[in-house]
């Protein structure tokens, strides 16, 4: 690709757009359009999918097609696209026929830049519009949703399927299709159906959202003590039965919240009403069933909660992945109990379809184990979809608290050898009624005469489960079945039954104490000038009948709020202000930020070299909301062998820590002035961990380490962020 290609590319993101540089593979998705390619590109929810086929279409002459499923979201885009001067326009049911008409008549003229069209519009009356099609310039045919043309996608369409004419009636036009949600089965089958050469996989890996789980036990008030901090905030929270969802909505208003509530028990007039409230920013917070969210853009939802359990981990994935689209850090909260568990089995069980169940089973289960689960939620949702991760992401509960462990070899040895002496035939509830030495019908006879039976009394169930969880998470015991999983011993149990080595147990109270509240994500600065600046947008998107995203993300008022822009130059440097809408709203909100700074007798915080510095790192703040005063018991257990000269994964070692909290204790330790960062950075490293924290402010820890690469360790990096 030429220079000037890549230049021209990077002028319409920056000009039309507004930002400053290509994210993850766009653009060289981007290239491989404009060099005619057909490629499939699979991003997840946020990832930034449309920017990989507009900015070829304003690149290249002639119209783009976009076929798109969803009327709601055709809108959205279309909206999106001619707030930023481009000339974009739909055709589908929603349109009167004079409507359609006047834009049929500016495609023909070739005035139109992009189409979105309907699978269903595009075929209606053996194809008209197709044959319409080809007798004007067509530069590029984009396919969104894509996975709707696989019968293994979720989201079956039967019109789709037409799609794969496309390329007969469209030989020399570079398709694209996209899609957030393909397994390798869906994929293959849109790469044979379209007739795709090149394939682009992004990492699923959402870095901006917060991974939280809490024990569903007073789950209301709770939730109340959660959204305390969230006032004024988007968010999502979806509960399982239409009865919750009333009533958990009711109960937010009674407490002062803005909340409205939808379930498929409401006229369809009055969902469109509820949701276009919510996309208005007129509602705060929509409580649903899972009806709710397919088909909306919103990009500033900031908190998605889940007051029962999902089904699966796709559907908690899909459903998480509606926070925090513009990037900024978002919280995913889940509350997690194992009743809700018996019910969504009991629901499967109706089904008639044996395999079929047995699957639901096995996504029910995996589930399950992500609620448990005391290692990064992350780590486990990405290897669910079959990605990598080191397992130290940093921005999940697992990730950011320590776990007390104790001496649980005697407990070790019970469970297992009543797993030996049930002959690995019974489930986890039968395991540990034997134990308890339960006087139930259900424990046979022959059993009781076993040594092992109630061994286990000194023990309630529930801390049997959290025993039993943590021993098949360490290998000490496996569960296999799926209807009936059966506990089986795992690879590291012989060591324990017959050669008495020991075990660590995490102490349950640290697993099942409430997580500390949702990071405190969003500093702004200045409230008054958000809110100020809230006002603004509301009042044009009132005005050009769009949803207040469309005119500007929250991260552009975020950054407004930081930088103080004072010129229009200023104004171009913040994300999302491109040259149209400079023209259109920058006078206004420049007027706002200009009186404010007037008012507190501000100065303007641009600066060309630290625009990225000021903003303050996700990590950075993280950090400082966890310091306490001074250090803890277990830090300071800790530093006395960091003192005798261990290093970290001795420390972690002897103490039966992961590598990860022993690095956050020397963090906090050099936070607390206890520990030179010489101590643990050579000065050579130093400046170029600085360099990699401020490029990726707000990313994590995980994006500074990529830049970084193999030399520099996670523990440098935390170290070198502590004494920030
Ligand atoms: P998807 O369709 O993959 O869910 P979108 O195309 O809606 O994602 O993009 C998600 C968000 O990311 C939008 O708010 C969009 O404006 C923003 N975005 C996309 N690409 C960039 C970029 N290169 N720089 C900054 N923001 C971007
Ligand atoms: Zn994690």
């Amino acid at each position: 690709m030429s220079k000037k290609v890549l230049n021209d590319i990077h002028n319409i993101l920056k000009e039309t757009f507004g930002y400053d540089s290509f994210r993850g593979d766009q653009e060289k998705i981007v290239q491989s359009i404009i060099e005619g390619q057909n490629t499939l590109v699979l991003m997840p929810t946020g990832g930034g999918k449309s920017i990989c086929y507009q900015v070829p279409a304003l690149y290249l002459e002639g119209t783009s097609i976009v076929i798109s499923p969803l009327i709601a979201l055709m809108k959205d885009q279309v909206d999106a696209l001619r707030v930023n001067g481009v000339e974009a326009h739909f055709l589908n049911s929603t349109l009167s026929e004079s409507q359609a008409n006047e834009i049929f008549h500016k495609l023909m003229d070739g005035k139109i830049k992009l189409l979105y069209v309907s699978p269903e519009r595009l075929f209606a009356n053996d194809s008209y519009l197709i044959q319409q099609l080809k007798r004007i310039d067509i530069s590029q045919i984009a396919i969104d949703e894509a996975h709707c043309i696989s019968q293994w996608g979720h989201d079956f369409r039967p019109e789709y399927r037409k799609l794969s004419n496309l390329k007969r009636h469209f030989p020399t036009v570079p398709i694209a299709a996209l899609t957030a949600t393909a397994d390798s089965r869906t994929r293959e089958d849109i790469i044979k159906i379209i007739g795709l050469e090149k394939v682009f996989i992004s990492s699923f890996n959402r870095e901006n959202i917060h991974y939280q789980v809490q024990v569903k036990q007073n789950s209301r008030s709770l939730l109340l003590d959660y959204l305390k901090d969230k006032r004024g905030q988007s968010g999502i929270i979806y509960a399982l039965s239409r009865k919750s969802v009333e009533s958990i909505s009711e109960y937010l208003n009674e407490h002062g919240f803005s909340s409205t509530a939808y379930h498929a028990g409401l006229s369809s007039d009055q969902r469109m009403i509820r949701q276009e409230e919510f996309i208005q920013d007129r509602i705060d917070i929509v409580v649903a069933t899972i009806a709710f969210g397919m088909g909306i853009d919103k990009s500033n939802v900031r908190f998605v909660v889940h007051m029962d359990l999902p089904k699966n981990i796709e559907g908690y994935y899909q459903e998480t992945g509606r926070a925090g689209r513009d990037g900024l850090p978002s919280d995913a909260l889940l509350f997690f109990s194992r009743g809700d568990a018996v019910t969504l089995r009991g629901f499967i069980d109706q089904g008639h379809d044996i395999n079929q169940n047995e699957v639901l089973h096995d996504k029910l289960n995996k589930m399950i184990a992500f609620g448990e689960t005391r290692k990064c939620r992350r780590q486990y949702l990405l290897k669910y979809f079959d990605e990598s991760h080191n397992g130290q992401c940093d921005n999940c509960d697992n990730c950011t608290r320590t776990f007390d462990v104790f001496d649980g070899t005697e407990i070790a040895q019970k469970a297992l050898s009543a797993v030996y002496r049930l002959k690995e035939s019974f489930g986890t509830n039968y395991v540990i009624d034997f134990l308890r030495g339960s006087k139930s019908q259900k424990i046979r006879e022959e059993h009781t005469w076993i040594k092992t039976y109630g061994v286990g009394k000194d023990l309630s169930k529930a801390l049997w489960q959290a025993y039993i969880r943590n021993l098949v998470e360490e290998d000490y015991l496996r569960i296999e079945g799926l209807k009936f999983p059966v506990l089986k011993l795992g690879t590291k149990a012989t060591a324990v039954l017959f050669n008495k080595q020991k075990v660590s147990l995490v102490r349950v109270e640290s697993i099942l104490q409430t997580a500390k509240k949702s990071q405190d994500h969003l500093v702004v600065k200045h409230h008054d000038l958000m809110s100020a600046l809230k006002d603004v947008r509301r009042g044009l998107a009132t005005k050009e009948n769009v949803p207040p995203y469309v005119i500007f993300s929250d991260k552009t008022l975020v950054e407004l709020c930081h930088y103080l822009p004072t010129t229009e130059n200023d104004l171009l440097r913040i994300n999302g202000f491109g040259q149209i809408k400079l023209k259109r709203y920058g006078p206004q909100f420049l007027k706002v930020v200009k009186d404010y700074c007037t008012a507190q007798n501000l100065a303007s915080n641009m600066d060309t070299n630290t625009k990225s510095v000021k903003m303050r790192s996700n990590s950075t703040r993280s950090a400082q909301a966890k310091a306490k005063k001074s250090a803890s018991k277990t830090q300071l257990e800790t530093l006395k062998l960091f003192q005798a000269g261990m290093s970290i994964p001795e420390i972690a070692r002897e103490r039966d820590l992961s590598n990860s909290s022993i690095q956050n204790h020397l963090a906090q330790l050099i936070y607390f002035g206890r520990v030179p960062l010489s101590a643990l950075v050579i000065d050579e490293k130093i400046d170029p961990i600085k360099m990699a924290i401020q490029k990726t402010s707000g990313q994590g820890l995980a994006a500074a380490k990529a830049i970084l690469g193999e030399a520099y360790t996670y523990a440098e990096i935390k170290a070198v962020l502590a004494s920030l």
